[in-house]
């Protein structure tokens, strides 16, 4: 039953009964090996050296005894089967003995012989299958522990059960037991992930491979993973536990990464490539048509960069580009892409223009950028550009058009001399100009003192009183004469310029109303409209006290006007202000309401005081009828709620009538009186007054 020859460690002092064991032995087993033992010290040299199948131990021993025996085994080789035959034990010792591990108990008799073959042969196969068993396990362990490939045991909630060694050491776990506290989850970098892969593997009939994860290592560090998992289930299809294999492939990942930007990257500057431009264009148009935005391709070229490079040497030639390179770098926003399309040759793109104009404002600054003197060694270069712009969508939808078309624009751009910038749609160059003369000669109309307020009337719908003026700003351009407050307004808003301004005229109008009362004219609100930039400006509701206080005029006579937009788009922060314009005795109104979408509930809890009939409902009424029904509803919700109505954009003597009529508290328009200069608006307040 046993592999090789049988080793016995036989301890019994009665040489008759070491014979009869040997005899039993003899005829059970052909090749067998008894070491007899005598004494104590040949006891401890056997079990220091090992090697025995089976221990036979007599009870009452000369020297000990084979309680004491059966433990010494025990204690050193625990899977050791040992039998013990005598004549002299006691129930007590049996007991004693089977509590010890004791395999078996056979008094020595020879009606008991056959029994002890018995025990021998249980004995010694029960050994056999232990060891079998255990020597898988150690084959199994030594497997698990000695393969370079992590691996690990979890519970199907990812409690971790087992790692081997190669998984600890790639986690910078001690032991098994530091690192068994966690879940899976808390390792994962981004434990989505993970719950998608599990997700993934039952659908796929309990299996994965070369699932990329990235996980925490016990000191912190991230490591890149690929990860082939399965569920294992029992015999009877219950899941047992899920099992897996890691590999740490962070060196690759930063490899492949590193080979990525190599490929992607221009060496000179580091910016990224031909390639990659084109990738972002692609990307940037995706989006731009998703958003209804515009985008533009600015395309660079230097000026006589040839002769840099023919005269003083490619060396001086390659740190101009990479000067350039960090010039163009500094200039565009962190959403723009800046990269070297070959040569001198560098592309932008910018996405998410407003107006297409814009897009010669960059190329403009890029341009003055140029204004400065490039360093290049010993030299000092005076360099200037061209650039092309195409745009998206107007001059191309595709990457590839895009490119051949700003190409074209920017050959244009080098016809009109040294730095210049040419669109490839010649109607833009004239749209852009004038948009950036118009721009430029805005930066200077406050100091050039062009800009002034005229006053329009509104008037009250049953009394005829003029009980307010709205300020409407102006701006006499000295060449093109009036402008419109609907051209410039807009540009004053995406440059900044509006802070000023819309200061100037709450200035000015403050003190036009203090002036007329201080000269007896009967005292009226004024109103000034207000922009969204100035309702974001966080000092704004202070440059309104100030300015009151300044110009002496009471809160009480001072109305702003805000759009519904405006109020919508900058919720938070309007309603904070709004409380405090409030608190102060500021009147608010709502100008043009009924275009935008104001929710009425929203409108409730702000402190409105009156509401402004858009012109676009008035001019029509009484004649179209969804008109009207409008407008009268306007009037009777907001007296519901307590607000006055001004009717804008008052023309006829019929559209007065139907306000009249339907209750509207006053109105405004060239019916009554056009906006008028200070001094006109002022006889219409003395008038009044004689009235
Ligand atoms: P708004 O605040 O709705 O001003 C009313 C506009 O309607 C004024 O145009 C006025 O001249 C015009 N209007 C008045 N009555 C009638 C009428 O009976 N018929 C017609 N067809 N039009 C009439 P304006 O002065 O050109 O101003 C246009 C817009 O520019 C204003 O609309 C306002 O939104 C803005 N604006 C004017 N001044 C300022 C200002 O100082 N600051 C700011 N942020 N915006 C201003
Ligand atoms: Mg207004
Ligand atoms: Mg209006």
């Amino acid at each position: 039953m046993t592999i090789g020859p049988l080793h016995v460690l036989l301890v019994d002092d009665n040489p008759d009964d070491r014979a009869l064991v040997r005899r039993v032995l003899g005829h059970e087993y052909p090749d067998f090996h008894v070491r007899e033992i005598t004494g104590a010290p040949g006891l401890d040299q056997a079990l220091a050296e090992g090697g025995f199948d089976l221990v036979i131990t007599d009870y009452q021993i000369r020297w000990t005894d084979g309680l004491a025996v059966l433990r010494a085994v025990k204690k050193r080789w625990p899977h050791c089967p040992v039998i013990m035959f005598t004549a002299t034990g006691s129930e007590e010792v049996a007991v004693a003995a089977m509590k010890a591990d004791l395999d078996d108990y056979i008094i020595k008799s020879p009606d008991h012989i056959d029994r002890l073959v018995v025990a021998i042969n249980v004995a010694l196969n029960k050994a056999l299958q232990q060891r079998a068993l255990l020597e898988a396990e150690l084959r199994y362990r030594g497997l698990f522990d000695g393969v370079p490939v992590g691996l690990y045991q979890t519970t199907p909630e990812g409690q971790i059960l087992d790692a081997n060694q190669a998984l600890l050491q790639m986690l910078g776990y001690q032991d098994l037991d530091a690192l068994r506290v966690h879940n899976v989850l808390n390792l994962c970098v981004h434990p989505e992930g993970l719950q998608r892969l599990q997700d993934k593997m039952l659908r796929q009939g309990g299996k994965t491979n070369g699932f990329v994860a990235q996980l925490r290592r016990h000191d912190g560090d991230i490591i890149w993973v690929e990860v082939s998992s399965r569920v294992v289930n029992d015999v009877t299809g219950r899941v047992l536990y899920h099992e897996g294999a890691i590999q740490d492939i962070t060196e690759r990942r930063h490899a492949e990464a590193r080979i990525h930007h190599l490929a992607h990257h221009d060496d000179l500057t580091g910016l990224p490539n031909r390639v990659m431009f084109k990738q972002r264009l692609e990307h940037a148009i995706v989006e731009a048509e998703r958003r209804g935005r515009v985008l533009a391709v600015l395309l660079l070229d230097i000026d006589r960069f040839k002769t840099i490079n023919d005269t003083l040497g490619h060396g001086v030639g390659d740190g101009l580009i990479q000067l350039v390179a960090e010039r163009l770098r500094i200039c565009m926003r962190e959403v723009d892409t800046v990269s070297r399309l070959a040569g001198d040759e560098f592309a932008v793109i910018v996405p998410d223009l407003a107006h297409a104009e814009d897009a010669a404002r960059v190329a403009q600054k890029i341009l003055d950028s140029f204004a400065y003197s490039f360093r290049v060694g010993e030299y000092e270069l005076f360099m200037s550009a061209s650039i092309g712009i195409a745009l998206f969508p107007l001059d191309g939808a595709t990457p590839e058009t895009l490119l051949k078309n700003v190409d074209t624009a920017m050959y244009h751009a080098k016809e009109q001399g040294r730095s210049a910038y040419q669109f490839y749609a010649a109607a833009m160059n004239a749209k852009a100009f004038e948009r950036l003369a118009l721009e430029n000669a805005l930066r200077h109309a406050l100091e050039r003192n062009e800009f002034l307020l005229h006053y329009q009337p509104q008037v009250d719908l049953e009394s005829g009183n003029v009980i307010g003026m709205e300020a409407l700003i102006r701006w006499r351009h000295p060449e093109l004469g009036m402008i419109s407050p609907l051209q410039f307004i807009p540009i004053a808003e995406d440059t900044g310029m509006i802070s000023p301004i819309g200061e100037w005229v709450l200035r000015t109008a403050c003190l036009q109303n203090k002036e007329w009362q201080d000269q007896g004219l009967p005292p009226v609100r004024m109103a000034v409209n207000l922009s969204a930039r100035q309702l974001r400006q966080s000092n704004f509701i202070y440059t309104v006290a100030q300015i009151l206080q300044e110009t002496g005029l009471e809160p009480r006579y001072l109305e702003l006007e805000l759009t519904e937009t405006m109020l919508m788009q900058n919720a938070e922060t309007a309603i904070t202000t709004l409380n405090a314009m409030d608190a102060m005795g500021i009147d608010i109104s709502i100008d043009d309401f009924g275009t935008g979408y104001s929710s009425l509930g929203y409108l409730k809890r702000l402190p409105i005081n009156t509401l402004k009939i858009d012109r676009s409902f008035v001019s029509d009424i009484p004649a179209d009828h969804d008109d009207a029904a409008i407008a009268m509803a306007i009037i009777s919700m907001a007296h519901n709620l307590g607000i006055r109505v001004v009717a804008e954009g008052v023309e006829t003597a019929e559209q007065r009538a139907f306000l009249v009529e339907h209750h509207c508290d006053a109105m405004q328009g060239y019916y009554f009186s056009r906006p008028l200069p200070a001094d006109e608006a002022a006889r219409l307040l003395v008038s009044s007054l004689a009235g």
